[in-house]
This record gives C-alpha cells, structure tokens and sequence, in this order.
C-alpha cells in the first residue's frame, strides 16, 4: 500500500474500506493482486451493471480498436456515435415512445446534472431548482448544490445557490404525500419559494440510502411540476440502465420526465460516457454553448451500443432483474426477520436494495464482516447506515446466493454473536454448498 499511502490523496474513499490491490475482474468476480477472488457487490456504484469485462462488449471494442476506429473525437460525427445513436433511437427511446434529443455532455454524470440544470434554467428564465433530501446529483459545484449530503456540500467552499430543497417520498413518514406541501409552495407568492425553473429527483435515491419513491408520489410530483409550468429532470445515471427492471427507472410509474441524465451503466463497459436527454423544443442551446473535451468517447459507444443490442432488443433481460431483484428482495426480508433488532428494515426495488441497520457502525461492521468472507459490498445514506446490494445485474443465481448467504451470515455474526452459521469462507470454500465445492474442485 506503500505508494498509495506516499503520494496518492486523501480523498480515497472506497480505497479504504477494501484495503487491497485490484488487478482483474470477470463478470460479477474482482480478483486481487494475490489472486483472492472476490464477488462485486459494489459494481463501480452502479456502473457495471452488465459486470466486469463483458465479453459480447469486449469482442466489440477490441475489433473496434484494431481496426483503428476513431478514440477521441470531439464531437465529430463517427460511425460509432451514429451506430450508438441508431440503437438507442430504435430500441430504447422509440418502443417507449419516448421523443427526446440526445445531448454529449462531458463524460461524468456531474456534467450531464450540470448540463441538465443549465438548460432548465435557460429555457425557463428562472434560476431555482426544486431538489430533495438525502439526492445525490454530484461534486461539481452545480451538481453539488443540488446534493443534500453535508458531508460533500462541506467542501464546496463557496456559498451554493439557486435550489431549494423539498422533502423526498417518505421524509415525513410513510402516511405524508410530500408533493401536497410542494404544491402548496409553489401555489402560495408568499412560500418563500421562487418559482422554480424545474424538480431534479432521483426516483430511486442511491447515495441517500437506497429510497425508493412510490409509483404514486412520482405521479403526483409530474402533476404538480405540470400544473405549475415546471420542467420534471429525473437523475437516472444511478437507478437506470435496467438497475430497477426496465431500462429507464421511472417506467413502471408510468411518468415522462423532461429531461433525463444517464452515465454510470450507460456505456455498460465501466467507460466515461454521459448524455443528457431532452424534449426537442428544450434544445435552446447555441453551438458550443456546453461542451467538453470528452464528449465524443467513441470506445464507450462502441460498448453502449453493443449493450443495447444485446440487453435490450426485447424483454427478456429486465425480466431477469425483476426475477433476480425479487429473490434479493426476499432473502433481505428474511435477514431481517431472523437478526432484525426490530429497527432494521429493507429498501428499493429491482435489483437496486438494500438494508437499512439504522447504525452506520453496525452496517459497515456488516459490510467489512462480509469483505472477509469474499464479498466487496459498501454502505450508504446519510450515516452510511445501509448495506447497499448493487451486484451486475448479469450475475447468476448460484453467485448471488452465495453473496447473499455471506451478508446474512455477516448480519448474523455481528448481531448475534455464536448463534449464527460460521460466515463462509470464500476462498477455501469451508462451508461451501456440495455445489460450490464441486465448482472450487473443478477450477483448481
Ligand atoms: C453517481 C451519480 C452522479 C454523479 O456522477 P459522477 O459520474 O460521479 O459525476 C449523479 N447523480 C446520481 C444519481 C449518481 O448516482
């Protein structure tokens, strides 16, 4: 760890909860660089949805690559830019009867929020942006004032302005429809509430802790955003690219936002690429007006639109999230109800869930309990106080058990002591199932 403690910044963060060198990743599995396979329940925060390395993508950019295509273009027109864009029309946007522009911002989803924010604001004429608790949007100033995070919004340096918070689905408790108390902001000149130029949600909040919105509340914030002549921006660069069971996080509440920002899974390859999506008459930018260098990462084209085609050219993979993301879904509901202390509870949907210990020390107890056992699985929200389960959606059913077996066996050892099944050990697979054995033999 030398060097890393010598001359690389403080600033790490992940780094320190899994105090290894990485040096190979497969599918769902991260191996270090003494061979240790681990299973990835991190998955670059939602950027690996497809998992590590996919082979269909892989194949794709490697030829791309030998055949010298284009790398860095700017925004040049490229063939993989056209390929990207053809794939995303026919059989992402059009089936939804989604009718939105695509805009190349620079390749982090900060800069797809920033964009997002700057052409609301300029086409409504209106500086406030309505966002909520606990949203993650960013760490770029813009992006930043409109996280509700203190922990982040504390090295801005500057004073943030120009949002206004509101309290999320379920801030209130469960019986209050928060849309009713931004309804009445927006109705009454004397709130206190400039009249926003649009909301900017998270359907599901990622880094706030895994909240999920119901399909009513996100219903009731699009008729009040319509009602008062406000543009509705959803932040899908966590929640989508089928981590919720369809590609777009706010289709099964029957929604249509007008704007989207996408990036983390977007390319599928862990590769830089953010686009904003907009209403075509919200594209009141002149040429050049937002741009950045990298906003032509040909690779990552090449691997999104190989993604597309693959995942989502008809049904069958979001059932698969669904199907996986419910077994998730019970076996979390089980952990609670065998080691529950009575406060913990579960969260989300699709295969975006995760456990709420309330404790941010009992979760990150939890979370370094199942790092030993093999699993690199993090926490979130406020006190990091949830044990968030974002493995590729790709990973199959005999791996995501066994993660699932080392998070309630890490849950029960560090709540119950003894009572609970000896965690199992990954690497020389002790207490492994007949199967897992069978498999450990055979690749040795
Ligand atoms: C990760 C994230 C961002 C910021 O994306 P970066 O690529 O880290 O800049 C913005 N919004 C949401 C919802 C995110 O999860």
């Amino acid at each position: 760890m030398k060097v890393f403690d010598e001359i690389e910044s403080e600033v790490q963060s992940y780094a320190r909860a899994f105090p290894r060198v990485f040096n190979k990743a497969q599918g769902e599995y991260l191996y270090d660089e003494e061979g240790n396979r681990y299973l990835d329940f991190l998955a670059g925060a939602g950027t690996l949805n497809y998992g590590h390395n996919n082979p269909l993508f892989k194949e794709a950019l490697i030829e791309y690559i030998q055949r010298d295509g284009i790398t860095h273009g700017l925004d040049l027109h490229t063939k993989a830019k056209r390929e990207f864009l053809e794939s995303f029309y026919d059989k992402i946007l059009k089936p939804r009867g989604l009718d939105y522009v695509v805009q190349f911002t620079g390749p982090t989803g900060t800069n797809a929020v920033e964009a997002a924010l700057k052409i609301a604001r300029k086409y409504k004429g209106r500086e406030n942006i309505i966002s909520f608790t606990n949203g993650f949007h960013g760490c770029s100033i813009g992006a930043l004032s409109a996280t509700g995070n203190a922990h982040h919004r504390g090295a801005a340096g500057v004073s943030m302005v120009g949002i206004t918070r509101m309290p999320y689905d379920g801030y209130l408790g469960d019986n209050v429809d928060t849309t009713a108390y931004l309804d009445k902001v927006l109705s009454d000149s004397s709130s206190g509430v400039d009249h926003p130029a649009a909301v900017l949600v998270e359907t599901v909040q990622g880094e706030g802790g895994i909240n999920a919105a119901s399909a009513g509340w996100l219903r009731n914030l699009q008729t009040v955003c319509r009602k008062h002549d406000v543009l509705l921006i959803v932040d899908d660069i966590q929640a989508g690219c089928g981590r919720t069971g369809s590609y777009f996080s706010f289709e099964q509440a029957g929604i249509t936002p007008d704007i989207v920002t996408l990036s983390k899974s977007l390319s599928g390859y862990g590769l830089p690429f953010a686009v904003v999506l907009m209403r075509p008459d919200l594209d009141q930018w002149k040429p050049g007006e937002h741009n950045g260098t990298f906003r032509g990462n040909n690779l990552a084209f090449v691997t999104a639109k190989a993604a597309i085609d693959h995942y989502w050219s008809d049904e069958r993979f979001a059932r698969e999230v669904l199907r996986k993301g419910d077994y998730i879904g019970q076996r979390l509901e089980q952990i609670v109800e065998k080691y529950g202390d009575g406060n913990m509870t579960t969260r989300g949907r699709g295969m975006f869930r995760g456990l709420n210990c309330v404790s941010g020390k009992l979760a990150g107890r939890i979370t370094r309990e199942a790092f030993r056992n093999g699993l690199v699985i993090e926490t979130s929200g406020a006190d990091d106080h949830v044990v968030k389960t974002l493995c590729p959606l790709t990973i199959s059913d005999e791996n995501l058990k066994s993660a699932l077996d080392i998070v309630e066996a890490a849950v029960g050892k560090v709540l119950k002591g003894t009572e609970v099944p000896e965690a199992y050990d990954f690497f020389s697979g002790k207490n492994a199932s007949a199967e897992r054995k069978d498999q450990l033999a055979g690749a040795a």
